[in-house]
Parts: structure tokens; sequence; C-alpha cells
């Protein structure tokens, strides 16, 4: 068996097509959606990350910003930014990237962004929305897997597993599976035997970092894989997969890059949309 390619790239434009006529729509009504990233420091990979948001926000015709601010910034003075971010009813999306220096609690930072804009969402109080079925931003990772997903029919039934459990991957994914009707396993560094088991399942989803973990020989045949490791190895981006192996085993994968990634950056955008009609009283 030769998998089928689950292009990232290509459902990213065709889903990014949908929102901007969305977005179209809006605007006809005098609202322009945006997306405000808050950026502390010059990291080279965090500073293009960013710079692909916006672009790719502009690109489906809403506004968007970015705020950077210098490493040595105090806690108190990004604290305020997002307050004023928060009191501007111009902004509809905030989003912090992270990570943040040492001198700044992740943690306060991303409390501090009101819920109804949290568009990553990374909020305790969206976490806890999401985890009692409530409307809410669905994390934008976990979200592009699940529309990746819709390509390879329906999930109800199948076995899954998910290699990570972190809060912004793993186990928002696992509760996502789990309400499409999945069986779901969530594993992680401390699971026994777990390279072995995964011969059993229908899907694995592997969110750890780390290059070469699954290969084709650990894979049942027709297997569903989507690759969310990124990694750099040799100034190349790979995912946690041994691409070439599993291709030969399973029935759809995903390649790194143009996997997940694409998708990733598209949820964020369909998040402000969201907050943005959410925002007017729209549905
Ligand atoms: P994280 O917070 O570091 O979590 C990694 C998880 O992997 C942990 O639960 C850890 O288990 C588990 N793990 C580590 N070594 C393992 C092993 N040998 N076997 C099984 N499980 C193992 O990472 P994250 O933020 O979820 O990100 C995971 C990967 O996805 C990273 O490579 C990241 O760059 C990538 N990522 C990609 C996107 C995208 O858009 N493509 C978005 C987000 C993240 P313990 O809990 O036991 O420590």
């Amino acid at each position: 068996m030769t998998a089928e390619l689950l292009n990232g790239r290509e459902i990213a434009k065709a889903y990014r097509a949908g929102l901007a006529e969305e977005v179209e729509k809006l605007k006809a009504q005098g609202i322009t959606p945006n997306l405000t990233v808050v950026i502390v420091g010059n990291d080279g990979a965090s500073l293009s990350y960013v710079r692909s948001k916006n672009k790719a926000a502009e690109k489906i015709g809403m506004s968007s910003g970015i705020i950077h601010l210098d490493a040595d910034v105090a806690e108190t003075e990004l604290l305020d930014t997002i307050e004023r971010l928060n009191n501007d009813d111009t902004v509809n999306g905030i989003l912090v990237q992270v990570p943040l220096p040492e001198q700044i609690s992740e943690e306060k930072v991303l409390e501090a962004i009101a819920p109804h804009k949290d568009v990553d969402g990374f909020h305790p109080t969206n976490i806890g929305r999401l985890y009692t079925g409530q409307r809410t931003f669905v994390p934008c990772t976990p979200l592009g897997i699940m529309e990746l997903l819709k390509h390879t029919g329906p999930l109800e039934g199948k076995d899954v597993a998910v290699i990570g459990r972190s809060h912004i991957v793993g186990q928002p994914v696992a509760k996502l599976l789990t309400d499409a009707h999945a069986t779901v396993t969530l594993m992680h560094s401390r699971t026994q035997g777990m390279i072995d088991k995964l011969k059993h399942f229908d899907v694995v989803i592997s969110a750890v970092g780390a290059p070469g973990l699954v290969t084709g020989m650990h894979l049942k045949e027709g297997a569903i894989v989507v690759d969310v490791g990124n990694s750099v190895v040799d100034e190349k981006l790979v995912g946690d997969v041994d691409f070439e192996s599993a291709k030969a085993v399973a029935s759809y994968i995903t390649p790194v890059p143009g996997g997940v990634g694409p998708m990733t950056i598209t949820m964020v955008l369909n998040n402000t949309l969201l907050a943005a009609k959410w925002h007017n009283g729209l549905e």
C-alpha cells in the first residue's frame, strides 16, 4: 500500500478561501476582523511565525497588527499591553507568541487575555468550556488535525493512538476525537511498550518532537498517520514519523512540512473570524 498524502497546504488553501468569503460578508456589514499578535524579543523562528500569521490574516481580508516588545520588557508592561488590547473594540483576536523571556510568567500572560479574544484557546476558562461542551475557541493545532481527518472518512468506531499529552496538542485532540466517537488511547513518555502497541491502532497521531519515533514497521497496514512533531535536523524541519517507511504501510499520511503546520495557522484565522462574529452577536 502507498499512502495518500494528507496535503495540509492544499486543504488549508481551500479552507482559507471559504474564510475569505466569510470575511467579505462581514466587511459588507462594516465589520473587519482583526488579529493582533504580541511578540517579545527577537527570536528568528518566532518572528517569522508571527509574520506568517499576520500575512495569512491579511491575505483573507482581515486586518492584523504586530506589537513587538523588547526582550527585556517588564512583565507589567506586557500585561498593560494585553489590557489595552482587551479593551480595544477594533481587536477581535489576541495572540501572544511563546516562549516568553524568563522574567515573564507565561501562565499570568495567557490568563490576562480576555477569554472572548483568546483565539489560541489556551485560557483556563476556554479550556474548561471545551471540556464541558460549551461554545469556545478550540486550540488551533487540534482543530486543524480534526479538519485534516475529515478527509479520511468517519472516525466513529476507530481506535486512535495519540502520542503526547500536552495541553496544547495531545489532550485537546484526544477530547475532540472522543467527541467524534473514536476510542482514544493517550500515550506519553511513561507508557510501557508504547511503540509495540501502535500496531493495534487505525489512526496514529504523534505530537512529541522526536524524529524517527514512529516508523512503518510499527504501524498497522492501512493506518492513518498524522505527524504533528516539528524538529530541526540538519537545518531541515522534520516530524516524528519516518515518512518513507510509514508511507508504504499507511492509507493516509501528513508530510512535514506541509501537513499539520498550515492547518494550525488556518485555524487561528478561523477562530479570529468566530471572535469577530461573536463580538457582533452573529453566529
Ligand atoms: P510537549 O509539551 O513537549 O509534549 C511532548 C509530549 O510528548 C509529552 O506529553 C511527553 O510525555 C511526550 N513524549 C516525549 N518523549 C516521548 C516518547 N519517547 N514516547 C512517547 N511520548 C513521549 O510538546 P507539544 O507542545 O505538545 O508539541 C509536540 C510536538 O509538536 C513538538 O515537536 C512541537 O514543535 C510540535 N507542534 C507542532 C505544531 C504544528 O502546528 N505543526 C503545533 C504545536 C506543536 P510526558 O508528558 O510524559 O513528558
